[in-house]
């Protein structure tokens, strides 16, 4: 079909994403995980699915708190690992001062920090619940990276990404 002239066209590009990148939707972040996909994880447009909600792996975490999140969000990665035989790498990266995990403590009340003292300790250690999950599917080869995005020392509008261990 002829487009009417004048009209504004949107190209797409050739996507072979060999990365699924979990990260919140928090629009104070996104300029700054954008950026650190690009110069710190080296992957470029394309090369990786980004899926961005608010909370990042909050939803992955509580299997029995949060069941239709979970169930939601694992069948997304599930589909993406079987629909693309390249995808060997899945970063999940929290954040420091995240609105989505503050709600959840209030909603959840003590449930939500057993074990632990602060919301982000809870949010390093959703990581690494996430990451243990994951590496129990059965995709040979496949990596996990853990990233928390931390304000730097003093302020508020700029953050580093701290690699955290598996
Ligand atoms: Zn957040």
């Amino acid at each position: 079909m002829e487009q009417p002239e004048g009209t504004r066209t949107y190209a797409l590009i050739d996507a072979r994403p060999r990365a699924i990148v979990i990260h919140c939707s928090d629009p104070r972040f996104q300029k700054a995980f954008d950026e650190f996909i690009r110069e710190g994880l080296l992957l470029e447009e394309g090369e990786y699915i980004p899926l961005v909600i608010s909370g990042g792996v909050a939803s992955l975490s509580e299997p029995l708190k949060l069941p239709k999140e979970f169930k939601f969000m694992k069948e997304r990665i599930e589909l993406f690992l079987e629909r693309y035989s390249e995808l060997k790498r899945i970063v999940l990266i929290n954040h420091e001062d995240c609105r989505h995990y503050e709600q959840l403590k209030s909603v959840l009340g003590r449930l939500f920090l057993q074990r632990v003292r602060s919301i982000g300790e809870k949010q390093t250690n959703d990581l690494k619940i996430v990451a243990k999950m994951l590496l129990g599917y059965a995709v040979p080869g496949l990596q996990i990276e853990l990233y928390y995005a931390r304000f730097c020392p003093g302020e508020t509008h700029a953050v580093t990404f701290e690699k955290i261990p598996l």
